[in-house]
């Protein structure tokens, strides 16, 4: 597990997320505080996609200190019954890509909030359909892996 680091600049130089905080860019902000921003994502998935954000520059929640992760779940938590009235949505689908093979485009880290209805197209298909279902013996033998690196001490 990565220890928590100091806020850094972008890796990359230049962060599109770190621009609209600084007042650098156009954006829609609908919450904000001393540590988190939460504005409309401009490409949305349905109308009232949200992105909630810390203000510092972090890359992966693994980066993030805990207080700043968990003020960020607390402020989707409060979020999340808002944007789906505001938006006249039924559900919500909650999704951080976390790391560039995992779909991160934007590598400011940030908790998509997207409000779903019946039918509108969009798809977080899982159970993935190209899934090779591993045996129990599998599974058992990675939580396994797991655990015993949750309890190596050069870990923590
Ligand atoms: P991800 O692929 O998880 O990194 O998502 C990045 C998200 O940021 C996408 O949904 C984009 O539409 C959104 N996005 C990119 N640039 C902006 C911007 N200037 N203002 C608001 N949202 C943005
Ligand atoms: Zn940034």
């Amino acid at each position: 597990m990565h220890a928590p680091t100091a806020p850094r600049v972008p890796s990359s130089g230049h962060c599109i997320f770190c621009d609209l905080i600084r007042g650098a860019a156009e954006v829609s902000i609908c919450y904000e505080d001393a540590t988190a921003i939460a504005f409309m994502d401009i490409q949305p998935v349905n109308p009232g996609h949200v992105l909630v954000v810390p203000r510092e520059h972090y890359e992966v929640l693994q980066d993030i200190p805990g207080s700043v992760g968990l003020h960020l779940y607390q402020v989707a938590t409060r979020l999340i019954p808002v944007v789906q009235a505001s938006a006249g949505a039924s559900d919500m689908n909650i999704v951080v890509n976390s790391g560039a093979a995992a779909g991160q485009n934007v590598m400011h880290y940030h908790i998509h909030l997207i409000p779903r209805r019946d039918g509108d197209g969009f798809d977080v298909p899982l159970p993935f359909p190209g899934s090779v279902m591993p045996n129990r013996q599998q599974l058992d033998a990675m939580a396994a892996r797991i655990g015993s690196q949750l309890r190596d001490p050069l870990r923590n």
